[in-house]
């Protein structure tokens, strides 16, 4: 069963521009675009327009468990803007869905794609659900559901999934083996993040760590600090902050903390990242490997040069930010910073990369992924990996022309970006889109 809400709202849902410590996604990303709009000669109704996602689809979802009773699931599809090509974004399983959280999720994505200049607009969906309860079988009969309930909204050309929280490149296959059989087609490129056997792109997991490490470097040659003299801290040593930490050890900073859920290593002398297994490869054992072991809170507020926020979000607070002694933050993680953490911060002359643009490449080699599943034809590693510098660097050089131009945060110039794209799109093609 299917709902469909359009963009009729209650305008009393506006949040102010000043931020507060704990808003939810959709207020953040509501906030950031008044923001943003702030510094730009915009039409205001295309600012109005885009405080609202197109669409958001509203599906529920039974499956039989394995005992044989039937549970009902609800999932969401929200789309956010659509007018610099189809919808792109993640798909969640977790408890804390909610088809708010997807519309502030989904307009996140309208900014990053716009900041990468990817040719997609935004949307997130997921469903409420804990993942972990659930047998693979159940998992998979949800997800072919699911596939099912989207069917008319998703696609190619229209709207393409891909993993997020709770869901992965298996849940990937089963819904491009769901939708593909339904539409009686192959149709790879329906989702990305799928294994490379299936359409997928070689570097894709990498790709977000790559694309933080790679800004990591670009923020070293703006600020003319040798990256052999620059000493990091990663908080959280999965997909991101593995990738990010062991690429920018590779290139010759000094890892100098790492960390999991269960605590941080470190070691000032630096850490041989390839030797501490990633969440991927051993979950949760970084502190395992440590000599000197101190917790998550300690390594935030080391002393170092940069500091990558790799796990969480809203771990850059008002209660730490004036402890934070790292000159550079890059981050890793989607919403590491609480907007009161990220004006004291900006008081405190510490740089802070944005998430849309350092964990871009996430979304950018998915991308690739899906203009090689459209030609049929694959992309050897190394290609993906200098496509991904050449965008990550183009996109920087965007940001960084805002930056010196109006004298605003990186996080700010990088949202300006973004956001003047969207609207010379909007005005080029009218309301209507
Ligand atoms: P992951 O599951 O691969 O790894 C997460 C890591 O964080 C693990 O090492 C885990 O132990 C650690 N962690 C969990 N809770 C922690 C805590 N309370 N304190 C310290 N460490 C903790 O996840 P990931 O894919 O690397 O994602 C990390 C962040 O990056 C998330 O915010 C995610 O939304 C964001 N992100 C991921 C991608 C992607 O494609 N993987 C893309 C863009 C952004």
């Amino acid at each position: 069963m299917a709902s469909t809400s359009d963009s009729s709202h209650d305008r009393s849902s506006d949040v102010p521009i000043e931020p507060t410590e704990s808003e939810s996604a959709l207020e953040t990303a509501r906030r950031q675009l008044y923001h943003a709009a702030s510094h730009l000669d915009i039409d205001p109704n295309i600012v109005e327009r885009l405080k609202y996602p197109k669409k958001v689809h509203e599906v529920t979802i039974p499956i039989e468990r394995d005992d044989g009773t039937v549970e009902v699931f609800t999932g969401y599809r929200a789309q956010h803007d659509s007018v610099r090509g189809p919808f792109k974004g993640g798909l969640r399983y977790h408890p804390d869905v909610t088809k708010d959280e997807c519309v502030g999720l989904g307009m996140w994505m309208t900014w990053k794609c716009a900041v990468m200049d990817l040719p997609f607009g935004g949307a997130k969906g997921g469903i409420t659900v804990n993942p972990k309860e659930l047998s693979t079988g159940e998992k998979e009969r949800l997800t072919r559901r699911f596939a099912q309930e989207l069917r008319d909204i998703i696609g190619p050309n229209q709207d393409i999934p891909a993993p997020d929280m709770g869901t992965d490149p298996q849940t990937m296959t089963w819904l491009m083996d769901a939708y593909s059989m339904q539409e009686g087609e192959t149709t790879p490129g329906v989702v990305t993040g799928k294994p490379p056997v299936i359409g997928g792109s070689h570097g894709r997991e990498e790709a977000p760590g790559r694309s933080v490490a790679i800004i990591a470097q670009l923020v070293c040659e703006y600020y003319d600090r040798p990256l052999e003299e620059t000493t990091v801290a990663v908080q959280g040593y999965g997909s991101v902050g593995a990738n990010a930490a062991r690429l920018l050890d590779d290139w010759g900073a000094t890892v100098v903390a790492i960390s999991d859920v269960n605590g941080a290593m470190y070691d000032p002398s630096g850490i041989d990242t390839a030797t501490v297994p990633s969440h991927d490869e051993e979950p949760e054992a970084v502190t395992e490997y440590a000599d000197t072991v101190i917790s998550n809170d300690e390594l935030l507020t080391l002393d170092v040069d940069m500091l990558i926020p790799a796990a969480l979000g809203n771990v850059l607070t008002k209660e730490n930010a004036e402890a934070i002694a790292a000159e550079f933050v890059v981050e890793g993680a989607n919403g590491p910073t609480t907007s009161t953490a990220d004006s004291i911060l900006a008081e405190r002359d510490i740089v802070v990369i944005p998430d849309i643009l350092a964990n871009a490449g996430g979304v950018t080699v998915s991308y690739f992924e899906w203009l090689q599943d459209i030609n049929r034809r694959a992309w050897p590693l190394e290609r993906v990996n200098d496509e991904l510098e050449a965008e990550m660097r183009s996109a920087w050089c965007a940001v960084q022309t805002e930056y010196e131009r109006r004298d605003v945060t990186w996080r700010d110039a990088a949202y300006i970006v973004a956001l003047s794209r969207i609207a010379e799109a909007h005005e080029a093609r009218g309301l209507w889109p």
